[in-house]
C-alpha cells in the first residue's frame, strides 16, 4: 500500500514555501528557518547538510509535521499541512511519513518483528498481512534471523536496521531520518546508508536524511546545505561516481569510499532534478 498521496506525474511530494521556525526560550528568540523554500520529488534521496544548529532538525521536524511552523505553509499531495487538523495530521504521518531517528526509538519489550509490525498494524493493516510484510522487510534488511530479538539483544548497527524496516514497511510517501549513522561506528555507518541507499534505488523510496559526514552525503542524489536557518546551497549529486557500497556485506570489508563531485551537474538525474 502505497501512501495517501502518490509521487505520480510532475507533482512534488512535498513543497515548503517561506518556511518560519522561532524557538522562544525565555527572553531570546532564535530564528531556527528563515523563509525557507525546498520541493522534494518522488524517487530522490536528499542529504541534508550543515554545521550543527544550522536548523538540520527543525527543517525535518517542520517538513514532516512533527513539529509547529510560525509562517508559509508545507504541501503535501497539493494539501496544506498546518491546515489540517490535529487529527488529519497525526493520521497523515501515520500513512505518509517515516522516521529514523540518531537514537533508535525502538519499543523495548518488542521483539525486532513486532516493532517493525507497529506502523502498519496504527493504519489498519490485518494482523497477518503485518506480520508477512514485516518479516519481508527484516528479510530485506538483513535481519531475517533476528526476528524474535528484542532490542537489547541487537548490536547497534542492527537497531538500526530494525528502526530503517519500521520506517519503510507501510511504504510512507517520505521517509525522514535525522542524523541515522550518528551513533554507529563508520562500517556500520556505511551499511546503514548503502541499506537506504539500496531501499532508494529498489523502491524509489523518497528520503531525507540529515548527516554531517559528507562521504554519507555523496551517496544522496541531491545535496543541500544549511546555515543559520537558510538552504545555502542544492545540487544534484553526480549519480555515476563512486560511493559507499551498495551491498551491505561489502561495506564490512571495503574502506571508506570517496567523496562524488557534483562534476555533471544534472547527467542522469534530469527526472529526480527539475529546474525549481
Ligand atoms: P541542527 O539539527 O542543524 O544541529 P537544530 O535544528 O537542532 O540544528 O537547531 C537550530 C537552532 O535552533 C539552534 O540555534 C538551536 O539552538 C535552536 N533550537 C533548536 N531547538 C530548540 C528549542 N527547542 N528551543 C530553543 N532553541 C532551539
Ligand atoms: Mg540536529
Amino acid at each position: 500500500m502505497a501512501g495517501e498521496f502518490s509521487g505520480a506525474g510532475t507533482e512534488p511530494l512535498l513543497a515548503a514555501e517561506a518556511v518560519r521556525k522561532v524557538y522562544l526560550a525565555g527572553e531570546v528568540s532564535v530564528v531556527a528557518l528563515h523563509h525557507l523554500d525546498l520541493t522534494v520529488r518522488a524517487g530522490e534521496l536528499i542529504a541534508v547538510m550543515g554545521p550543527s544548529g544550522s536548523g538540520k532538525t527543525t527543517l525535518l521536524n517542520c517538513l514532516s509535521g512533527l513539529d509547529d511552523i510560525d509562517a508559509g505553509r508545507v504541501l503535501v499531495g497539493g494539501r496544506d499541512l498546518f491546515r489540517m487538523s490535529d487529527a488529519e495530521r497525526t493520521e497523515h504521518r501515520a500513512r505518509s511519513m517515516g522516521f529514523v531517528f540518531q537514537s533508535y526509538n525502538l519499543i523495548p519489550v518488542f521483539t525486532a518483528l513486532e516493532n517493525v509490525e507497529l506502523p502498519l498494524l496504527l493504519v489498519g493493516t490485518n494482523a497477518s498481512e503485518a506480520r508477512r510484510r514485516s518479516r519481508e522487510m527484516l528479510d530485506r534488511v538483513g535481519l531475517a534471523d533476528r526476528a524474535a530479538h528484542r532490542p537489547n539483544e541487537l548490536s547497534g548497527g542492527e537497531q538500526q536496521r530494525v528502526t530503517v524496516a519500521r520506517a519503510l514497511v507501510a511504504r510512507p510517501a517520505i521517509v525522514w531520518a535525522d542524523e541515522p549513522t550518528g551513533n554507529l561506528d563508520t562500517s556500520m555507518a556505511a551499511q546503514i546508508m548503502a541499506l537506504l541507499r539500496r531501499l532508494n534505488r529498489e523502491d524509489g523510496q523518497t528520503i531525507v536524511l540529515v548527516t554531517h559526514d559528507p562521504t554519507i552525503g555523496a551517496a544522496a542524489t541531491r545535496m543541500i546545505r544549511m546555515r543559520d536557518g537558510r538552504l545555502v546551497s542544492d545540487e544534484p549529486v553526480h549519480p555515476g561516481a563512486a560511493g559507499p557500497p551498495v551491498d551491505p556485506s561489502e561495506a564490512r570489508t571495503g574502506g571508506p569510499p570517496g567523496p562524488r563531485m557534483a562534476d555533471q551537474p544534472g547527467a542522469g538525474a534530469v527526472d529526480l532534478h527539475p529546474v525549481r
